[in-house]
């Protein structure tokens, strides 16, 4: 088939080819890792997401919008036109101060809350401070998360456990509920879960633990809050290739393999995550509650 130039790069690509199949090679950060030092580099966005005013006006608040899928959310949120606040450790405030120039660069505003979603009151203030800067809120992406791998039980500690469902699960209720009074009808809840959730990797118990939590909290908040107006969904990245898998995500080893066991065949990139989340957070999916929507290269999902 052939077709008319002019759009076809844009509108016209193959999902096997439209990004590079890579091969990373053996690499460590420290927890959390940067996009910066990340070797090859992700794709935000940051040269390609083109909005079309989707969300023009909406306040939003992203957890981990750093780096990785959090950050390609914060550039499509901004060219759709909403004004965001970014959530992130402290360490990672390179990476925060790059994404910041690209929202702005958008023309939209961007605030800075870094901060330990594992500490109470942290994701008390966060959601004080993004109201306060925003000037209200009506949309919430529960984004971050960490992910260490350790292959035996035996191995995995009280303090792992516990550390792992406090940034993944307890700080998406925490940082719910203090957004909740200030969340009025039209408003949208995001969260991320994984493909972890539904299979599991045997080295990664605590963290698929979290995330299938995530889906479920997900599905009976979107009840709960169904009545006000409020829309609850989640989003279920399969292997993305972001700062996560080097800060021991994976064991070292897996690090070339990644993601080529898709049907696709390559890992994903951070910015084919971005519109899931906008469609999620945007009006057009107004009957759309409950719902975890699966971006993950074709892995067959229950
Ligand atoms: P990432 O490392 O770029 O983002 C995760 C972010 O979580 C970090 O940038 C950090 O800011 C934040 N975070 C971690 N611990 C925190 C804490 N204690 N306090 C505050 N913030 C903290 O990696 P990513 O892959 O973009 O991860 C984003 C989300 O996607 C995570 O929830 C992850 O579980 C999920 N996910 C990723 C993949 C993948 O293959 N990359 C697959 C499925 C789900
Ligand atoms: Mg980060």
């Amino acid at each position: 088939m052939t077709h008319a130039a002019g759009n076809d790069q844009l509108t016209f690509q193959d999902p096997v080819t439209r990004f590079p199949d890579i091969t990373p090679p053996v690499q460590d950060q420290p927890e959390p890792g940067l996009d910066r030092e990340l070797v090859p580099q992700t794709d935000r966005g940051h040269d390609s997401y083109r909005g079309t005013g989707r969300l023009e006006g909406r306040r939003a608040l992203i957890t981990g919008a750093d780096s990785g899928i959090g950050a390609a959310i914060a550039i499509a949120f901004a060219r759709e036109g909403a004004d965001v606040a970014l959530s992130y450790l402290p360490a990672e405030e390179a990476d925060a101060e790059d994404i910041r120039k690209v929202v702005e660069g958008a023309g939209r505003k961007a605030f800075l809350f870094p901060g330990d979603l594992s500490d109470p009151v942290y994701c008390e203030e966060l959601v004080r401070g993004a109201v306060r800067e925003l000037g209200g809120l009506d949309a919430l992406v529960n984004n971050a998360g960490r992910q260490i791998a350790v292959e035996d039980l035996a191995d995995l500690g009280d303090e792992q456990w516990q550390h792992t469902f406090d940034t993944n699960i307890r700080a998406i209720y925490r940082v719910t509920r203090a957004a909740l009074p200030h969340l009025e009808a039209g408003s949208t809840i995001v969260s991320t879960t994984s493909v972890q959730a539904y299979q599991p990797s045997p080295h990664l118990l605590d963290y698929a633990s979290t995330k299938a939590a995530i889906n479920t909290f997900t599905k009976g908040l979107a009840q709960q809050l169904a009545p006000r107006g409020i829309r609850v969904n989640a989003v279920a990245p399969g292997p993305i290739w972001t700062p996560l898998q080097v800060s021991d995500g994976q064991p070292k080893e897996a690090l070339p393999h990644f993601g080529k066991n898709t049907p696709l065949g390559r890992a994903g990139q951070p910015t084919e995550l971005a519109p899931a989340y906008v469609f999620l957070t945007s009006p057009e999916s107004s009957y759309v509650l409950g719902e975890t929507l699966h971006v993950n290269g074709g892995t067959p999902m229950p």
